[in-house]
């Protein structure tokens, strides 16, 4: 084998912004895509452009309880001389819009019926008083006041939804509200996810000495159910290169891309590099500038992608959300593929200098970066409910509380 020290040398650390630009080139959508009932939608990436079908809201209506009446006819109104209107009928909610309002009268109306036609306005039923088949008036209403207009939702034939879009839940009840029962969206992308390491003891089975069970398989298989694709577990693999091979690539065999985690820095059993070779993987990089996780792995393995993570669980999140959801993204035909960063203050300091880029879970609050206890890449548990890594830059001192800080957001 190989000596480790010799490829260190030989592999030039890239930054996280090339790794993601070569992982994105080197791999393009299927296109694939199916329709599905809208139920099952939710984190799934619109196909096709979608247009609005009919008006939203599809006719006039009132916004609140009260009556429709003529502006004109409040001319004046006030609390000494109200104008006092016929009420002319009353509509609810799902009736159709009642008939033509004449000069002088009102029609009742209750949140979400129709405007008569006539009627330009709507009073708050609050505001009047219903005086035996009257209604009193004390102010004088605008055109348009407590008027909710056909189609100022969305209009029939514009755009609703642009193809590659995420559906998150508004989005799901934009086209529930067009009648629409279902959606074409890309194809759940299969996902190959191995981890590798001798200590890795199978779940539900005793834990011996030395080992430990697989935090980083579950995890990734629920990121990667998030972001709509379908994880497709490997079966763990002990620090064998042939074992490995085998295993990646029975996975390449269905998967495009194929996730693993541990094996890939310079220890006397880190074998991704050898599978690398053995696969005749051609590398696309072996090495970040940033920590955690700078021993990260790509190559192109015949017609599909390897992305190798370091194993420790923190390291293998951060790889995912910072290089691997961007690929995934990608893949799934979605228009944005890169996540949202945000800027902010760090509520505690961080008491390290980064000699290189450095990322730290945290929690934003929308102004404030709350770190927790913890932050090795080692352990899992403090970074559950952190909503983002926090981006140190190179060369930055420890930092103080109220620090300024920029960070990528995990949604
Ligand atoms: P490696 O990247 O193989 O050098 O592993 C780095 C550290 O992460 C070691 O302490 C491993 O035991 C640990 N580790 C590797 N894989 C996993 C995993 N799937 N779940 C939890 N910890 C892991
Ligand atoms: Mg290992």
């Amino acid at each position: 084998m190989e000596q480790k020290g010799e490829r260190e040398v030989a592999t030039e650390r890239i930054s996280l912004e090339e790794a993601v630009r070569r992982l994105v080139e080197a791999l393009r959508p299927s296109g694939n895509w199916e329709e599905i009932p809208l139920e099952a939608a939710l984190g799934r990436v619109t196909a096709w452009d979608l247009e609005a079908r009919i008006d939203q809201p599809p006719f006039d209506r009132s916004p609140l309880d009260g009556y429709a009446l003529r502006h004109e006819d409040t001319r004046g109104a006030s609390a000494e001389h109200p104008v006092r209107l016929r009420v002319a009928g009353c509509s609810y909610a799902g009736d159709p819009p009642a008939a033509m309002l004449r000069p002088g009268e009102a029609v009742r109306l209750m949140t979400g019926s129709p405007i008569p036609p006539g009627a330009d306005c709507v009073i708050r039923q609050e505001d009047t008083r219903a005086e035996d088949g009257m209604v009193a008036v004390f102010d004088s209403l605008e055109r348009h006041q407590n008027y909710c207009f056909r189609g100022e939702d969305v209009h029939r034939g514009a755009p609703l939804l642009p193809r590659g879009t995420r559906l998150d839940p508004p989005a799901i009840g934009v086209l529930a509200g067009q009648g629409m029962t279902a959606v074409a969206v890309t194809a759940r992308l299969p996902v190959g996810i191995l981890s590798t390491g001798s200590e890795l003891a199978p779940a539900g089975g005793p834990l011996g000495p030395g080992k430990i069970y697989d935090s980083n398989a579950a995890m990734l298989a629920a990121r990667i159910t998030q972001a709509g694709a379908s994880p497709q577990l490997g079966a763990g693999t002990a620090d064998d290169p042939t074992l490995l091979a085998a295993g990646i690539a029975a996975l390449l065999e269905r998967c495009p891309l194929v996730v693993t985690t541990g094996g890939v820095s310079v220890g006397a059993h880190d074998y991704l590099p050898e599978v690398a070779r053995i696969l005749r993987a051609e590398i696309l990089f072996h090495g970040l500038q940033m920590k955690p996780g700078s021993p990260a792995m790509a190559c192109r393995v015949g017609g599909g992608l390897l992305l190798a993570l370091s194993g420790n669980p923190f390291a293998a999140a951060a790889g995912f959300e910072l290089m691997g959801m961007p690929l995934l993204r990608h893949l799934m035909g979605q228009r944005t593929i890169l996540a949202r960063r945000v800027r902010g203050r760090l509520a505690e300091g961080f008491p390290k200098a980064s000699r290189g880029r450095r990322f730290v879970r945290a929690h934003f609050t929308g102004e404030t970066f709350h770190l927790p206890e913890g932050h090795s890449s080692g352990m899992l548990a403090s970074m559950v409910g952190c909503n983002c890594l926090v981006d140190i830059p190179a060369g930055s001192p420890a930092l103080m509380p109220g620090s300024r800080a920029e960070a990528v957001m995990i949604e």
